[in-house]
């Protein structure tokens, strides 16, 4: 049993990867420390326990790690994807700190694996948990419950009282217990981003965002961002920015997983409800593109498209959840797709007839391409040809928001008058937007968990002690 009575020293709202790296590095601060998971047990941990991988600096290969990922390097990357839309002074704390954490979070209990094969070619620059982001989060929680951290699951914080920059309380609400107001000398919010809360969404995308489907958990509704930011806080981020990528349209609404996305763009052409191309499937290798397909999706007609290849490209990609759909002909294909079969054929005998002879390599920017078609197909085309035709239907996967709170090298949450909060922290998905103006490089969710989790339970910890 919990005593709620108590006053804590450190009160952190949210169970995923950050929640828990803020609570294990406050424990071992010397604080006492409070978990409150929105979720019930079985679901908790948030998107972390969708994870794969997480994205570290370091010098040297590993065991686990294919060869030297540097600062330097990690930091072009940042710069690169987030088209220079990010803090440079905590961007680079940031990937400095990360050199660190690659042992940290093993001696937190947590196993790194080698790479796995796949479509994103990350043996280098990630390391994978053994047993996925579930088991990452097992250990961790592990780890806090035998260090003395008290976790409280189905504990959904509904109100934060906030005077003057200063935390003071928040209001608990438990299925059986109801309402408790829980008190404690810091807080770290680390309670994820909005990206599950469709009417928050709506505000941005209009009714578009009915169609978008969303990869990670239900419990993501931003209700703590919601309440900091009307209370003093300091915004970062532009509230349309986020990771989104295309999952196929019969996945689940919420919490579909990895296992829905769909890494075959490259290998066929992607159409629109009206049968019509809208964006070069071969502009950069697959693990620089995927990322940008959700919003491409969103930007289309109701929101949906089609991946349209031939038999002869199956095996090339990651197998999928959901099997692609199969006409013997383009037209009986159509059909299937309830699509207009004479403005599919038209689009592929167009591109047929546009793609140019060459040497095929998926692994590299190969010279297979479209001429005098828009928009073009600059690399890996090839004719679609080959009997039966297959497709799969996809839509706009939202996997996490980048409108957060500002926060400084602390993790310290700063007020919309620039100032420090007396005793507010925040990290993972709910600052993302410090390091993420936009863009994304795979595994960077859990290297900002990570990072501003560790630093924002230290820094709450000292807080609290004094
Ligand atoms: C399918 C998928 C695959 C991904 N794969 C990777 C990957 O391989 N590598 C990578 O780096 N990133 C990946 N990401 C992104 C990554 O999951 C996130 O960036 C990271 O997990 C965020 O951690 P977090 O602790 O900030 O948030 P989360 O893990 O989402 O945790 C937020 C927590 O807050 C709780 N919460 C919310 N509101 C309240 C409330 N009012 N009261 C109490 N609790 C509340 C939620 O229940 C949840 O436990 C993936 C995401 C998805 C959806």
């Amino acid at each position: 049993m919990v005593d709620l009575t108590r006053r804590f020293d450190v009160l952190v709202i949210g169970g995923g990867n950050a929640a828990l790296c803020a609570a294990i590095s406050a424990r071992r601060a010397g604080a006492s420390v409070l978990v409150l998971e929105g979720a019930p047990k079985f679901y908790r941990g948030g998107n972390t326990r969708h994870t794969r991988n997480m994205r570290c600096a370091h010098d040297e290969a590993t065991e686990i790690l294919t060869g030297p990922y540097t600062e330097e390097e990690f930091w072009k990357d940042l710069l690169l994807v987030t088209g220079g839309q990010t803090d440079e002074e905590l961007a680079r704390f940031m990937i400095h700190e990360s050199k660190d954490i690659l042992n940290w979070i093993v001696e937190q209990g947590v196993r790194w694996q080698p790479s796995l094969g796949g479509t994103l070619s990350l043996g280098r620059t990630n390391s994978f948990f053994l047993g996925g982001g579930r088991a990452m989060l097992n250990a961790l929680y592990r780890t806090a419950e035998e260090l003395g951290v008290d976790v409280l699951y189905d504990a959904e914080v509904i109100d934060l009282r906030i005077e003057d920059g200063m935390f003071l309380s928040a209001q608990l609400k438990q299925p059986v217990n109801g309402k408790t107001e829980v008190r404690a000398s810091t807080l770290v919010a680390a309670a994820g981003g909005f990206e599950a809360n469709i009417e928050w969404l709506k505000e941005y995308w209009g009714e578009a965002a009915d169609n978008f489907l969303i990869r990670g958990t239900p419990y993501n509704r931003g209700a703590i961002l919601k309440m900091l930011l009307a209370r003093g806080v300091q915004q970062i981020g532009d509230p349309t920015q986020c990771h989104a990528v295309a999952i196929d349209a019969r996945a689940p609404k919420f919490d579909g997983g990895i296992i829905t996305r769909h890494d075959s763009v490259v290998f066929g052409i992607v159409v629109n409800k009206h049968a019509e191309r809208f964006y070069d499937e071969g502009e950069d290798i697959w693990p620089k593109r995927y990322a940008i397909w959700g919003r491409l999706v969103a930007a289309q007609p109701d929101q949906i498209a089609y991946i349209i290849f031939d038999s002869t490209v199956v095996t090339s990609f990651m197998p999928t959840l959901f099997p692609p759909i199969a006409g013997a002909t383009i037209a009986e294909l159509a059909g299937k797709l309830e699509l207009d079969p004479a403005a599919l054929e038209k689009t592929i005998t167009e591109f047929n007839a546009a793609v140019q002879p060459g040497t095929f390599d998926h692994t590299i920017l190969d010279d297979c391409r479209t001429e005098g078609l828009t928009p073009p197909k600059t690399h890996w085309a090839r004719k679609i040809e080959t009997p039966p035709y297959l497709a799969y239907p996809v839509r706009p996967g939202i996997t996490f928001t980048y409108l957060g709170t500002r926060v400084n090298k602390q993790s310290r949450i700063l007020m919309k008058d620039g100032k420090p909060s007396a005793n507010m922290f925040a990290a993972g998905e709910i600052m993302a937007g410090n390091v993420l103006g936009k863009g994304y490089a795979a595994g960077m969710g859990m290297t900002i968990g990570s990072v501003f989790g560790r630093v924002a339970g230290r820094e709450a910890a000292k807080n609290a002690r004094n």
